[in-house]
């Protein structure tokens, strides 16, 4: 069995990053109301990173010590060459868990080929299981579609699957006890997210459609009996079980329950930016790194070592005032 690396990526509040999350595209199929305005410009593809270059960067973070890589977008499946990086990436020294979060608009297809490409985990967004709900929170997305995604992921053996679902007032709120007895009837975890002002959006007002993990909680209290759980998934969810099913529920609640004490994660952008906090600003131009030193790893190792000095202690997200980050989650990969 090959050594593990230590980790190296200690930053200044004494947090170890050892998950690094990884945008691969800006674009995506869909148009979800809460993550990305109805005209989007995406980049140029030369600003974009290419496969070899996110292959590259992700290599030296394992060597640095990374044992988890989630690959993002944006929707990922819609990039060229995404099964190729992945099985590229899953067969990196040290990695101990690579997983994907996708739409699930591609996994009819794909579901099989990705599990053989090594992605252990996959977390498949589904914010409700009405059709034509689901055509106005995404705007262009087809849910029989997705259903069909996440039947195949389900017979593809992956570890585990998980829904995140995003729950908005008015919106979709109603439906927080359907989805999680459709995750229980699959056998799947699901975690419902509170929304973050990450750019700004149209069509809805983040601060009225604000639904906390709570208000989830109490919904849920009316047909199951939630335990809280100690288990960990190396994310931000704070998990509850129900008494004989094996779905865990999580809660991912930026608002309502800081998670940024614990916060082990740096994230790299579509465009090359490693971005040290999700709720803030701080970032490294790793693009500029890699095609200036096409050669030299020891230099992209040690840029990626000092990034940690600017890594913040916590998100400043305020959901009831116009958004201060301009990027949108499509850029960032959530
Ligand atoms: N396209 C893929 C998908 O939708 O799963 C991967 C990228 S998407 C940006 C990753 C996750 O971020 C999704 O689960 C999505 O629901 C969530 N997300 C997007 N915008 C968000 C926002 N403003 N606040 C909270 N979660 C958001
Ligand atoms: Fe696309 Fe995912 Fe953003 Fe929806 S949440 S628009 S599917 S990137």
């Amino acid at each position: 069995m090959p050594q593990q690396p230590t980790i190296n990526l200690i930053d200044r509040f004494g947090r170890k990053v050892d998950y690094l999350r990884i945008s691969i595209t800006d674009r995506c199929d869909f148009r979800c109301l809460y993550c990305m305005a109805e005209d989007m410009t995406f980049l140029p593809r030369e600003q974009v990173l290419s496969l070899e270059e996110i292959y590259r960067i992700a290599k030296a973070f394992t060597g640095l010590g990374v044992r988890k890589i989630r690959v993002t977008g944006g929707e990922p499946l819609v990039r060229r060459g995404a099964l190729q990086l992945l099985t590229n990436i899953a067969s990196l020294d040290g990695l101990d868990e690579l997983v994907l979060t996708t739409n699930g608009s591609q996994l009819e297809e794909m579901a099989a080929p990705l599990k053989s490409a090594g992605v252990k985990r996959i977390t498949i967004s589904l914010d409700t299981l009405d059709a034509n709900k689901f055509k106005a929170l995404t705007r262009t997305g087809d849910l029989a579609k997705v259903l069909r995604g996440i039947q195949a992921a389900c017979e593809a053996g992956f570890e585990r699957i998980k829904i995140n679902a995003v729950i908005l007032k008015g919106r979709n709120h109603e439906e927080v006890i359907n989805l999680v007895q459709f995750a229980i009837n699959h056998g799947i975890d699901i975690s419902f997210i509170e929304e973050m002002p990450l750019g700004q959006v149209n069509q809805h007002d983040r601060s009225s459609a604000y639904y906390a993990s709570d208000r989830i909680k109490a919904d849920l209290a009316a047909q199951f009996t939630l335990i809280a759980s100690t288990e960990k998934t190396g994310g931000p969810s704070v998990y509850y079980k129900i008494p004989g099913a094996s779905t865990r529920i999580g809660f991912i609640s930026p608002h309502s329950a800081n998670f940024c004490a614990s916060c082990n994660r740096v994230r790299l952008t579509a465009e090359g930016r490693l971005l040290l906090c999700l709720g803030n600003e701080h970032s490294v131009d790793l693009k500029a790194v890699v095609r200036q030193h096409p050669e030299d790893d020891a230099i992209l190792r040690q840029t990626i070592i000092d990034a940690m000095r600017i890594k913040p202690e916590k998100h400043e997200f305020n959901i009831h005032e116009q958004p201060v980050i301009l990027r949108h989650m499509n850029v960032t990969g959530g």
